[in-house]
């Protein structure tokens, strides 16, 4: 609980090292942008970059440009500086394709590594409210080689691993409760089991500490346009531990994979390491923009790195549970992601019976946005805010907190054009 004056918001903002990196991001003005978990706001340099890219890389420098310009290296270069942010090495990680397509890939090649180690294998252990697409290419990909697809409540996870289990795929912080599984004890216990590990990045890369090398990852994908600011649709990565990267062909093998793709041989010879795992032609004009974004984020490696974003983006989500709590009280609101900060990711999840889609439409209405998760079997719908600590100011939180406080004291989330359902949620 608390009861923090907005001054002293305010006066958390102004003692903050971090607050100058704000400066990195075109915000509309008087907006607070709780949504850096679904997409990352622009970053100014990102506009004059890809205007360079265009105008002068393509325009002028036309076909010439994949060498001059370095086109064709950006899949690697864009990624040395990802696996800075994950604890990868230089030359373990690239950006291509989608979250969803890499982890196809990922999962294939884990399925295929299982399939020669432990044979009798025959199980892909996941959570059963892991990110839907997660589900479903683990579904597809099990359906095609004979496994089957288990799902575990979260706290079961680790009773559910045992000698079955070939590969144990999770995302490590939840996209609708925010919570962070402890990737170094999952990891542990599914090799003391004999199963790899895939991890889905997509909500942890640029906002908490992750360290893949040392915590025990097999393999791992994640997402460009939600904290690394990427812009809508960015382009992924895709890491694969060097001890595995060269064993087996992932099963989109394309030209970008081939050990030496201008030799134009007919047949498939795999590239060494994790350029295999590339495909088709990189997207230059998008990783142009991803690689501004990821900029964004390496610059608070002087001001401490992640370990600083870390802990205001827990000091951020503190505040704002807090203050929901106190202020937004008796309006049937839950806090739906974790107390205990080492279980939370960089988001506030609040949960209610009933109109939780009005309000978040009625918030952003008022200049605030997060976004709105349906609920299902068992699950409430959810109100969900992102905090990221790039750009989101404790005042922010606060007055977050209070335009809630007003939204569900005036009941005006009732009103009809609140409760229409757009495409998008
Ligand atoms: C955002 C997200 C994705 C998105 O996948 P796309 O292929 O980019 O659509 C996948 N998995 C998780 C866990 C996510 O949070």
């Amino acid at each position: 609980m608390t009861d923090l004056s907005r001054e002293a918001a305010l006066a958390l903002d102004a003692a903050d090292p971090l607050a100058p990196l704000r400066d990195q991001f075109d915000i509309p003005a008087g907006l607070i942008y709780l949504d850096g978990n679904s997409l990352g706001v622009l970053p100014r340099a990102t506009p004059a970059r890809v205007q360079q890219v265009v105008q002068q890389e393509w325009g002028r420098g036309l076909i010439g440009s994949w060498n001059s310009a370095g086109w064709i290296a950006l899949p690697q270069r864009v990624g040395d500086k990802i696996a800075r942010l994950v604890g990868a090495g230089a030359g373990e990680l690239v950006c291509a394709d989608s979250t969803s397509v890499n982890l196809f890939k990922v999962l294939s090649a884990a399925l295929a590594i299982a399939q020669a180690d432990a044979p009798q294998r025959r199980v892909i252990l996941s959570e059963r409210s892991n990110f839907p697409t997660d589900l479903y290419v683990a579904e597809a990909l099990a359906r095609e080689r004979g496994y089957t697809l288990a799902l575990a409540d979260t706290d079961d996870i680790p009773a559910r691993l045992d000698d079955s289990v070939a590969v144990l795929m999770l995302t490590h912080v939840n996209y609708r409760s925010g919570r962070m599984h402890d990737m170094a004890a999952l990891s542990t216990a599914a090799h003391a089991v004999g199963a790899l590990t895939v991890w889905d990045l997509a909500h942890s890369a640029g906002a908490v500490p992750v360290d893949l090398t040392n915590h025990g990852a097999d393999f791992a994908v994640g997402c460009g346009y939600k904290y690394l600011n990427g812009g809508p649709g960015a382009p992924a990565f895709v890491w694969a531990h060097p001890r595995h990267a060269d064993r087996f062909w992932q099963p989109l093998a394309g030209w970008m994979g081939h050990a030496a793709p201008f030799e134009f041989t007919p047949g498939y010879r795999p590239a060494a390491g994790i350029a295999r795992y590339l495909c088709g032609t990189p997207a230059v004009l998008a990783m142009a923009a991803l690689d501004c974004g990821v900029d964004t984020v390496l610059a608070a490696e002087p001001l401490g790195g992640l370990a600083a974003l870390r802990a205001k983006s827990l000091a951020l989500t503190t505040l704002f549970a807090d203050l929901v709590e106190s202020r937004c009280s008796g309006h049937g609101l839950a806090l739906a992601s974790p107390r205990d900060e080492a279980e939370r990711g960089s988001q506030v999840c609040l949960s209610r019976a009933d109109g939780a889609y009005a309000i978040v439409q009625a918030l952003i209405a008022r200049g605030v946005v997060g976004d709105y998760r349906a609920g299902g079997v068992d699950l409430p719908d959810i109100l969900r805010f992102g905090f990221t600590p790039l750009y989101t100011r404790f005042v922010d939180a606060w007055d977050a907190a209070e335009q809630l406080r007003q939204v569900l004291e005036c009941g005006d989330w009732r009103r009809a054009e609140f409760n229409r359902r757009h495409a998008v949620t």
